[in-house]
């Protein structure tokens, strides 16, 4: 079987790393197995047509089995609310494909620097498991703003985005291997259920869902006082489920501490689709330049081989997603190719070639 993958290269540094990924795993998988497919979209594209996701490319998403995506959104081009055109993309696909659910894996890989003193590789590995449809980025579009004198956005949750969520959280920790600390499967649940109805609501339905998993704990913390245990506790955690917006948040502080945005990877999965990039944005500063790392674009990959392959059945690529992991683990730890954003001076292309080199 053969496998069809919409790429969108999007802005600003997001056609070089999406382009190193399509290498990597085109070396990874060998020919005949994926067939990738570049369709257009993305913030430059908006301003040429009018569309940052043109429906041939939407129609091209919804029918394919995977979609990899590089980055999209140029400063100054945003909607006359001021938002930005490039995040509508994969807003705009997250919605419409019910993309509910954003893993993001927070690993320390060896040959990354750890800003956090004390913790070694495989001291820190958890996944912020971020709800990806509902929360407060649910009214994009259609908060209120009332006479230029009152602003508001509502958040959303439902029982059944709730419900499905924690249950994702929990299959997701029975699959890992617990949290480095004490090898216990754990879910803490991300929230501010001290202030706000909706967080109360979060933490209710999620214990209620922990009922169904008693081989898994269930566990607690405040979105504020999270940010200080994920500095000086890491390695207590397994699955960290949040809100929408906390998600967001939490994410990119967990990828500060295993080497920053360009080490982090991210997999947004519905019932039928995936879409997968980095967890970082277009980064317009250095793009066209050659400095960006790919590394979370490769990562993201991999995790897409691994979703396909746990979805199709396919071991050839739960098999090449392992080698990607490995190659780029072992690329790092050698110090073979170091990127601008870890101290060196390896470009994208470079290590994108050292990684293809340690494939074969
Ligand atoms: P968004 O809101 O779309 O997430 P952003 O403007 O908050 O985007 P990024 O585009 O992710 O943030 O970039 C933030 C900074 O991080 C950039 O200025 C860049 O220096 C750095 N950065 C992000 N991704 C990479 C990468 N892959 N390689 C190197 N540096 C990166």
């Amino acid at each position: 079987m053969s496998y069809q993958i919409v790429t969108i290269d999007g802005d600003g540094i997001g056609p070089e790393v999406c382009q190193s990924a399509v290498a990597v795993l085109r070396e990874a998988c060998g020919s005949g197995v994926l067939d990738f497919i570049p369709m257009p979209g993305g913030a430059l594209h908006y301003q040429r047509t009018g569309q940052v996701l043109p429906e041939e490319t939407y129609q091209a998403c919804r029918r394919t089995h995977a979609m990899l995506h590089g980055a999209a959104g140029l400063p100054g081009v945003t909607y006359a609310d001021g938002t930005e055109v490039g995040n509508d993309l994969h807003l705009q696909l997250r919605f419409k494909l019910d993309l509910f659910a954003n893993v993001r894996p927070i690993r320390l890989y060896r040959g990354v620097k750890c800003p956090l003193v004390g913790f070694e590789p495989g001291q820190i590995d958890y996944v912020v498991l971020r709800e990806n449809t509902e929360g407060l980025y649910a009214s994009r579009g259609a908060g209120v703003n009332l006479r230029g004198d009152v602003v508001t956005d509502t958040l959303v949750m439902t029982r059944l985005g709730v419900e499905r969520i924690a249950r994702f959280a929990f299959e997701l920790s029975r699959r890992r291997n617990g949290a480095p600390r004490d090898g216990k499967r754990r879910v803490t649940v991300c929230d501010k259920a001290n202030i706000l109805k909706s967080y109360a609501f979060f933490r209710a339905v999620c214990t209620e869902v922990a009922q169904q998993y008693p081989d898994v704990d269930i566990d607690y913390a405040y979105a504020d006082a999270i940010t200080v245990h994920m500095i000086k506790k890491p390695d207590f955690y397994d699955v960290i489920v949040a809100e929408n917006m906390f998600g967001d948040i939490i994410s990119d502080l967990g990828a500060g501490t295993v080497g920053g945005l360009g080490v982090a990877a991210s997999a947004e999965l519905g019932l039928k689709h995936g879409l997968f990039q980095g967890a970082h944005g277009s980064a317009p500063d250095i793009a066209g330049q050659d400095v960006a790392s790919p590394v979370a674009t490769i990562l993201s990959g991999a995790l897409m081989l691994r979703w396909l392959g746990d979805e199709h059945q396919d071991t050839r690529l739960l098999g090449a997603a392992q080698r990607i992991e490995h190659a780029v683990e072992g690329v790092l730890a050698d110090g073979e190719a170091v990127p601008h954003d870890q101290g060196g001076s390896t470009r994208c292309t470079e290590f994108t070639a050292a990684v293809c080199r340690r494939l074969q």
